[in-house]
């Protein structure tokens, strides 16, 4: 378990403070509803904006953007993802503040913040891997 970052007393100020939530609203569409399809081992998130989200459970973990997965100043990934089980999966799935999502993945990894910004930079939907081609941006990624 690792010491309480920084980041986790900032998010606390932040889960206080109505006018950083506005922003964050404006700013971002937020999920109004996340499942899981244990059958595809996707996980499915519904947009404020009405846009369907979904992510492989597998590829999900392994861009976990923690300081432990992913170096915080170089950018450089320290996890490697052939060393992700096959059979991943989130045991649970918390709301951090208003602007992101903090996962326990079944192998005890819990310290990946998932910004909004970030899980909408990931999904795996046709439409969004057509405007990622289209904007020249790598398939994924912050
Ligand atoms: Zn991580
Ligand atoms: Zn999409």
């Amino acid at each position: 378990m690792a010491a309480a970052s920084p980041l986790r007393a900032l998010t606390a100020e932040h889960r206080t403070s109505r006018l950083v939530y506005a922003m964050a609203r404006r700013a971002m569409p937020t999920p109004s509803r996340i499942a899981e399809d244990a059958a595809s081992r996707e996980l499915v998130i519904t947009w404020s904006d009405g846009h369907d989200s979904r992510y492989s459970y597998r590829l999900l973990r392994q861009r976990c953007p923690c300081a432990m997965c992913v170096h915080e100043w170089t950018g450089e990934h320290l996890l490697d993802p052939s060393r992700v089980p096959a059979g991943i999966h989130p045991t649970q799935i918390a709301q951090v503040g208003a602007y992101a999502l903090r996962f326990t993945w079944s192998d005890g990894h819990s310290t990946g913040i998932y910004t909004f910004a970030l899980l909408r930079s990931l999904c795996e939907c046709d439409a969004c891997a057509r405007e990622r081609a289209a904007a020249g941006r790598p398939s994924a990624g912050p």
